[in-house]
């Protein structure tokens, strides 16, 4: 739903680096690109490329 601000397995913050992802990632090679976020290890990596933005989507039903 929303990206987690802290990467759930070694703790290192990437919510910031969310936007820059999406921006850049239409059809780029999502591995280069984490390269020169800065992102190394697999943890965060991971929860970066299978993340799936579904806040918008979500809110169109209010309680
Ligand atoms: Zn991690």
């Amino acid at each position: 739903m929303i990206i987690p601000i802290r990467c759930m397995s070694c703790g290192k913050p990437i919510g910031g680096l969310w936007q820059k992802f999406k921006e850049r990632n239409g059809g780029a090679n999502p591995g280069k690109l984490l390269d020169e976020l800065g992102v190394k290890r697999y943890c965060c990596r991971a929860l970066l490329m299978t993340h799936v933005d579904k806040l918008q989507d979500i809110a169109k039903f209010r309680a």
